[in-house]
């Protein structure tokens, strides 16, 4: 949904009633969600537009409550970390290869695998990004060098924003 849509089905008010943050003008806290989160663990709420349900991340609707710029095409990362923080000032807009490759790190060093990256330029991030659905994982692997746990983390993580689960 685009920033327009969501602050048409969205009501400020709801949206602050599943919102945990005891001091407005502290912008350094995390202003935790207590609605629904998605299985990846970020915060999500169901949307009626027109007469259809969609599930959005409630980070995507404090972007467009408190930011003026457009993320169609974008990623919105928690510069806290933490998934469930809505706070506009530990929000920042970055592309899906910025969060393919912060998720890797991530993930390369909670595994304590250092080679994993070392080999994918930017580009070839983006070009696995835009191979997903029309080849296996084994081939994309194959076709670049990399093992097929890297494409998989690569194309799960550009997932959890359009697809999530709500959890209860
Ligand atoms: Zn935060």
């Amino acid at each position: 949904m685009t920033r327009q849509q969501i602050l048409d089905s969205v009501s400020k008010s709801k949206f602050l009633s599943y919102v945990v943050h005891p001091d407005y003008l502290t912008v350094d806290i995390c202003w935790n969600w207590i609605g629904g989160v998605t299985k990846n663990g970020y915060g999500a709420m169901q949307v009626k537009y027109y007469g259809k349900y969609s599930t959005i991340s409630a980070h995507k609707i404090a972007w467009s409550f408190y930011r003026s710029s457009e993320t169609e095409g974008l990623v919105i990362r928690h510069s806290c970390d933490n998934r469930v923080c809505v706070n506009p000032n530990h929000l920042v807009l970055g592309s899906y290869v910025d969060n393919a490759r912060d998720t890797v790190n991530r993930k390369r060093i909670k595994r304590g695998i250092s080679h994993y990256t070392n080999n994918l330029t930017e580009d070839q991030i983006k070009e696995i990004l835009l191979l997903k659905g029309k080849h296996t994982q084994s081939v994309i692997a194959q076709m670049y060098g990399v093992s097929q746990t890297l494409v998989w983390m690569i194309h799960t993580n550009k997932h959890w924003s359009q697809r999530p689960n709500i959890q209860h």
